[in-house]
Formats: structure tokens, sequence, C-alpha cells
């Protein structure tokens, strides 16, 4: 017998129309790349992107097209992103730190027809644009007033595009399992890889990245995505935030300390999300100044392991609660949220650190375990780590074209390339990333945890631990600093900081200083350049 329900398919432009229709006035709030703060609201929006649809139609973009955009988050991106998914076009989110020849390389693999792009990235885009030949127009995210000149052949400014069409246009209905979107994961080891969501897959994730457990958000809250909507889907707020009417606001250019911050408070924002880089800068720069964050109510962290010390600050210092999230481009990119559930809520001072230092327990709709080599589950206790695989319907069955088959299984497991231990309440803590722990006579010393550990230090900005071929051990982790502005310690003094706090064969076999540390395209160390940076070192 089948149930007698209404076939009604999750379609990510019923979201905005949901927000326009019971949120209307609900504000989206930018800094413009052009500089002014802007404010629209939810209704302004779902009527701009029907007007993106129908003059993207005039383009002759249709259904199943890749639309790309290299954007900042402001109102703009939004309004676009939704005409896109409301064709039933695909939306391509392009990182604009990626080199230009890796994202010609992107571009002609998606076969993006049509691009929008921020003023920001004009240059960038004159690099590769030659390069991509199914390319035929390029829609800059501006008006005819801040429009520059460009060699660029088919180049236009978007407002001037978009006041060619009216508002007056249906949405297309499709199937729920219908692409929607598309996101390269950066690639560190080979080429990139395209993970295609789809229009299902979206509106379940946002509906589950939603709950109380999770983000806890709803209308009355004021989220402020710092991260970017071309990193992992945008951390689906573009999709969360309209769903449950929450204010947005967003940041556009301004990425600094000083910037956010200005954001946080004149815009009451109750809610932000961003990687912990980001956060380093902020705090950096709320440290020099006398400041305050009263509205502010939860920072989500992740994209790499929160720092202790970035929790604490924020907690005690600010009385901003924190909330470490784990996820993947694959994933949609939530995999678990380390909120607190009644079996923890008597934690406090360190332990409760100790507890906010995993990445959480997953929502409805994802699956997890942690295997050996074999594929063997190993137990929850909360130390055993092995390789942490997932599923559910908002996790990638494949990639674009078929490519990476090695991490999927037949039972649609998806290796997510960490390694971690679960403990006995389903809380999931990374240990390392497969390819960056480090091997040390048989066994495996966390780089994440001695990174986390070492920028505890008063006078440490940023740390990065690296595995350097040691003769006898195999590895040996060195530990890598960049002091903050004015300090000057030594190594001694880091050292003897970290003594105590791990396993005394942990400890690194040496430390050293540099200016700065490579960072990916998405904010995080990278690995990949450090161990280049370092490779004719050797221990002393
Ligand atoms: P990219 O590698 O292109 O930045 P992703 O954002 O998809 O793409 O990266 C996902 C990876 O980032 C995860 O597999 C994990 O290694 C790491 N990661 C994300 N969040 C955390 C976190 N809270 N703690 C530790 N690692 C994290």
């Amino acid at each position: 017998m089948k149930g007698l329900m209404q076939d009604w398919p999750l379609l990510c432009h019923k979201i905005i129309d949901h927000a326009a229709t019971y949120h209307g006035d609900r504000e989206v709030v930018s800094r413009s790349v052009e500089g002014p703060i802007h404010r629209t609201n939810y209704r302004n929006i779902r009527d701009r992107a029907r007007q993106v649809a129908k003059r993207l139609e005039k383009d002759g973009i249709g259904f199943g097209d890749r639309v790309a955009t290299m954007a900042w988050n402001t109102w703009r991106h939004l309004e676009a992103w939704y005409g896109i998914l409301g064709l039933g076009a695909v939306y391509h989110t392009l990182n604009p730190r990626l080199f230009p020849d890796q994202i010609a390389w992107i571009m002609n693999d998606a076969e993006d027809r049509l691009l929008f792009v921020d003023l920001t990235f004009l240059p960038v885009v004159e690099a590769v644009a030659d390069k991509v030949p199914s390319l035929l127009k390029v829609v800059v995210l501006t008006d005819s007033a801040h429009m520059p000149e460009t060699k660029i052949a088919n180049a236009v400014a978007y407002e001037d595009w978009v006041s060619e069409a009216d508002t007056d246009f249906e949405w297309r209905e499709f199937e729920e399992t219908t692409a929607a979107g598309m996101c390269y994961t950066s690639g560190t080891t080979g080429d990139p890889k395209g993970v295609v969501y789809s229009h299902r897959s979206n509106v379940l994730h946002a509906m589950a990245a939603a709950q109380p457990d999770m983000l806890n958000l709803a209308s009355r809250d004021r989220m402020m995505p710092v991260v970017p909507l071309f990193h992992a889907n945008g951390w689906s707020t573009a999709f969360v935030c309209p769903m449950v009417g929450a204010t947005m606001v967003m940041p556009g250019a301004g990425m600094d300390g000083e910037s956010i911050y200005q954001m946080l408070t004149e815009e009451r924002v109750t809610m932000t999300a961003a990687v912990p880089t980001v956060w380093l800068m902020l705090l950096q720069h709320m440290d020099k100044i006398d400041a305050a964050l009263p509205d502010l109510e939860n920072v989500v962290i992740g994209g790499s392991a929160c720092p202790r010390a970035i929790t604490q600050t924020f907690q005690d210092t600010y009385g901003v609660e924190v909330i470490h999230a784990w996820g993947m481009t694959e994933m949609s990119p939530l995999g678990t949220l380390c909120s607190i559930k009644p079996e923890y809520a008597h934690l406090e001072g360190e332990e409760k650190l100790d507890l906010q230092a995993k990445q959480g327990h997953p929502p409805f709709t994802v699956e997890m375990k942690v295997t050996d080599d074999e594929n063997n589950a190993l137990p929850w206790d909360g130390k055993t780590f092995g390789r942490l695989k997932v599923r559910g319907p908002a996790v990638s069955s494949s990639y674009y074209k078929g490519r990476g088959a090695e991490q999927f299984d037949g039972e649609n497991w998806f290796d997510t390339g960490d390694v971690a231990h679960i403990d006995p309440h389903g809380y999931m803590e990374i240990t390392d990333r497969a390819k960056d722990v480090i091997k040390s006579g048989g066994e495996w010393i966390s780089s994440i945890e001695l990174e986390n550990l070492a920028v505890g230090h008063d006078d440490v900005a940023e740390a990065a631990v690296i595995g350097i071929a040691h003769p006898k051990w195999d590895e040996r982790p060195l530990l890598v600093i960049v002091p903050k502005e004015g300090c000057n310690p030594d190594k001694d003094n880091i050292l003897d900081f970290m003594k105590g706090k791990i396993a005394k064969w942990w400890m690194p076999d040496d430390v050293a200083f540099v200016e700065d540390i490579p960072h990916t395209a998405t904010g995080k160390i990278q690995k990949t350049a450090l161990r280049e940076q370092f490779k004719d070192y050797s221990f002393p």
C-alpha cells in the first residue's frame, strides 16, 4: 500500500517563495562591493530572482545549463542563485582564490555557459574567459555607473542586464532529484572533483541544518554568513536563512577583522559562521580596541579544527557561545555540530572546552562510522580512531563524471579521508586528515591536536605541524609557528608550555618560526605547500 500524501517536489526555489510569502519584509543587508551598505528584503529578492530567471532565458540559458558565479556574499549573488535554480539551471560556485588555470579547467569541465562575477574578481575572469569556449556571457554584478572598462567581449553590467526582463516569470517545476548546484573540491591531490547537489538534497540538508541541536536558526535571528557561498555550498546558509525567515547580513568583500566587527555590531548579528582564520583576525582586531559583542549569541566555526583558545576567548571574554562544526563539500556540507546534549550539560570550564574541541554529533540524515583499513567497524569508545565514513541523502553518491570512485563503496559509504573517533554519545572527533597524520614508530600522532595546543600560547598567532622524515621513527613532528605581532617567543618556552598536556612521545622534535603559513583557497593551512617548504629540513 502506498501513502496518500501529495507529491510536492522538494525544489530549492520553493524556499525563496516561502520566505517572500511569510517573511517578506525580513531584511537582507549587504556590504556592497562598491562600498555602501545595501538593504533589501526577501520579497524583493524573490522578485528580482524571477527577473534573473527570465533574463537568463532570453540569453538562451535553460534547464540543466551550468551558470557560474564568482562572487562575495551579497544580495545580488543571492538573487542570481535563486534565479538560476528557479529556471532549472545549475549554479556553479567558483572559488576566485584558485589559480587561473585551475579555474579555467573547472569551468571547462562543468561547461559553464554564463558567469556572474563581482567587480573584485574581474581581473581573474579576464585571465580565463578566453580559455572557456562554452562561456557566452559575463554578467558583472554592478550597475552601469560602476562598470569598468574590460577586455572581456561579452561583458554587461548586471543592473542593465536584469532590467531587460520583468518579474512575470513562473518558476519551473521538475523532479526533485534534478541537479541544483555544483561545487568543486579543492583537489589538493589530482584534478578537482565536481560535487553535484540536487534540489532534494539541498532542501533536506537545509531542514536538517536548521534544527535546534544543529544551527538552531529562527526568524528572530540575524545571521551573518561570513563563509562565502563559494565555499562548500556556502554551508547551506543561502537555503537555511530564507527557509526559517532569518535576517541575512552579508559581509560582501569586507573579510578583515575591522569590517566584520563593524557588521556584527552595527547590524546586531545574533549568529555568524566562518573558518577559524577569519575568527583569529576578528579576535586580533578586537584585542586592540575596546570591543564588545552584545548581540552575538553564537559563532559557528568549522572548515578546519577550531583551536581551543578561540573557543575560550569568544566564550569567556565576549560571552559568545561557540559551535564547532565539521563538514565537507561532498556533504552539502554539514556533517556534525557540537551542540551540547543533556548527557554533557553538567560540564563546565576545561571539561566543557574539551567537549567543544570535538566536531560533534550529526543531524538526522547523516549516518557515520569509523573503520580500520579492512573496513571493519570500530567501537564508539571515544578513543579508537580510524577512517571516518558517512552516508545520507545529502552526501555525494559519486563525483561528476565518475571521478574518485575509490572513495565510495558498494553500500554508499563515502570515505571522508578524515581520521576520527566517536564517543558513546555519538560525538565525533577528528584527529587528522588521513594524509596529514604523523606516523611515528608505527603509532599515529594527531597534527591537529598539537596545533590546537600551540595556538593556546600567548605569543603564537598561528601554528602548523608536519611530519618530517626520521631515520629511526619514520616521521617526527615539526611545529611551525607564526608569532603574534611584536612577540618573540623562543623554542623552549613553547615546548615547556606544551609539556604535560600531551603524551611525551607526541612532543614536537623542533620548532620553526616563519612569517606566515601558506593557506588553501578556503583558508585552511596548506600542508602540501608547507611540506614542500620544509622538504630539505632535518632535525638538529
Ligand atoms: P576544501 O578541502 O576544498 O576546503 P571542504 O571544505 O569540503 O573542502 O573540506 C572538508 C574537510 O575539511 C574535511 O574532510 C576535514 O578534513 C576538514 N574539516 C572541516 N571541518 C573541520 C573541523 N571542524 N575540524 C577538523 N577538520 C575539519
